[in-house]
């Protein structure tokens, strides 16, 4: 006899507890290999006084089993709550996010009928870190984080998904035309990867032209992976685009916990009337049976729900006189699902998938390389300037050190000293410039302490210092770009 695959649930909020309930039954009735244990989520545990959302002994049950099957949750507005998701993410390394987006055309009205692209996107990383602060009275910044192994993750997620799932290309998405380090960084871990999988095409795409094509010719794509924030907007646009908001799943996925949930939040209008579609968290579901490892069950469920769809059963979210001939409440659609279990969509593909294809992937993002040699050669000081022009406050600290040259004073990125090269409207929030040469090639190392006596001697002048970002090389490449203009 088949051993259960533990798995924690969560019915979360509004109409949570509706679609989870609706899940479980045709999980049950397709005989899936699971037990469950329940932790509670969400507005109720906000308001115990848990900002995170999930209390302490909800992440033993997950440490236990894993996976996180998940209904949608209502975030309190104000009060310091934070999001329970990116908790979730963070805390659990659940380094992946995979968004199928599919047409169910006719059935399901779109433009676009031939839609079936994964999105799969950085889930830990970029601004999503939050680090953000106000640093003059109308200046805050947000840090953007991306490191190499998480690249690397999450690329080598993707072509292993590929390569699993069929799936012929991989889009990476970036701006690095803008942001040529931190973009730059993962385009260029996409590119080392896509060589070792050469039975996958590889291509990069701009992410602003990336998502106008996905908005517009979206069957081009297959696969598509790109850093979190653009991640987040895409997959919108994508689900959107199909028509099927309230139809898709998405999996989050680390190499010790997989968390399953569908992509809608909780829809506190229609709670308790019975009109909540299941679809989304069915979907996600099936999912997270295939990363169980019970492909069977995924794909007897998967083809229930496509016949269920062709025949016109659908809630009233998707219902429409063309295609619809019964507006079903949750739970007759959810028995209309079951009583379909064994049976194949006519109209559409039936879902075939293979028993042992799809085992877990885990990435770690660890690939040895050499580590760079890294040299202190300046400093960005930055500061909260209220009174000086950029000529007076360059004459003020140029001499101030003898080890470091100042070699620029921007504002928000744009050269205002030695020569301003634009319109300035707001000179308050500006970058000092220290390096220990003004050539590039010829960087020479400084010490720490210079920097430190450096600071001493503005804070003597009375000048704000707001921020410091030390300037390394890595191999003699400087660690830093340029001002524009500079
Ligand atoms: P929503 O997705 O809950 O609802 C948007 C619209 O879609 C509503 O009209 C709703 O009735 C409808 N809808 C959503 N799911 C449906 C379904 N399964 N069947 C039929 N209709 C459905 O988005 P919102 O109103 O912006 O957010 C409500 C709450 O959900 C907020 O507190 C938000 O923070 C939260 N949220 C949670 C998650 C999550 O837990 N993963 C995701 C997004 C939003």
């Amino acid at each position: 006899m088949a051993i259960n695959t533990p798995i924690t649930i969560a019915y979360g909020d509004g109409i949570g507890p509706e679609i989870l309930t609706a899940t479980l039954a045709v999980l049950h009735a397709a005989k899936a290999q699971i037990t469950t244990e329940t932790i509670e989520v969400g507005e109720k545990i906000y308001r115990q006084g848990y900002t995170s959302g999930i209390p302490d002994d909800a992440w033993q049950s997950l440490q236990r089993t894993h996976i996180l099957l998940k209904g949608p949750i209502t975030t309190p507005q104000g009060g310091g709550y934070k999001s329970l998701n990116v908790t979730l993410r963070k805390t659990l390394g659940l380094f992946a996010n995979v968004r199928p987006c599919t047409s169910y055309y006719p059935f399901i009205s779109t433009h676009y009928p031939h839609v079936d692209l994964v999105i799969i996107r950085e889930n830990e990383e970029d601004t999503y870190a939050g680090i953000e602060h106000r640093q003059t009275d109308d200046t805050y910044q947000c840090l953007k984080l991306i490191s190499r192994p998480g690249c690397e993750r999450v690329v080598h997620y993707a072509f292993e998904y590929a390569r699993k799932f069929n799936r012929k290309k991989v889009t990476c998405l970036t701006k690095d035309n803008i942001m040529k380090m931190t973009d730059g960084l993962f385009h260029r871990v996409f590119n080392e990867i896509a060589t070792e999988y050469p039975d996958i095409q590889a291509e990069h795409l701009i992410v602003d032209i990336g998502t106008a094509l996905v908005a517009t010719q979206p069957e081009r794509f297959d696969v598509i992976v790109t850093p979190n924030l653009y991640g987040d907007i895409l997959s919108d646009v994508a689900a959107q685009i199909t028509g099927s908001v309230g139809l898709a799943g998405s999996a989050n996925i680390g190499n010790h916990v997989a968390m399953f949930e569908a992509i809608h939040g909780s829809a506190p209008d229609i709670a308790g009337k019975h009109i909540a579609n299941p679809s989304g968290l069915l979907n996600a579901a099936v999912q997270m049976l295939i990363h169980i490892n019970q492909p069977e069950t995924a794909t007897l469920i998967e083809n229930a729900w496509l016949k269920t769809l062709e025949e016109g059963i659908h809630t009233a979210d998707i219902y429409n006189t063309q295609h619809s001939k019964e507006k079903a409440s949750t739970e007759r659609f959810t028995q209309a699902i079951i009583e379909r279990l064994g049976q194949q969509p006519s109209h559409f593909k039936p879902v075939h998938y293979k028993t042992g294809a799809y085992a877990r992937i885990e990435c770690y993002g660890e690939r040895k390389r050499a580590v760079a040699t890294k040299v202190l050669v300046g400093v960005d000081i930055f500061l909260d300037n209220a009174t000086d022009s950029p000529n007076q406050l360059a004459e003020k600290i140029k001499t101030l050190s003898e080890s470091l040259q100042l070699i620029t004073i921007t504002s928000r990125g744009l050269k205002i000293w030695p020569q301003i090269t634009g319109e300035i409207s707001n000179i308050h929030h500006c970058c000092c410039r220290f390096q220990s040469t003004s050539d590039l090639k010829h960087l020479t190392p400084i010490t720490y302490a210079e920097v430190l006596r450096l600071l001493v001697k503005l804070n003597q002048l009375g000048l704000d210092v707001i921020k410091t970002e030390n300037l390394y090389t890595f191999d003699g490449e400087p660690g830093f770009t340029l001002a524009q203009g500079q």
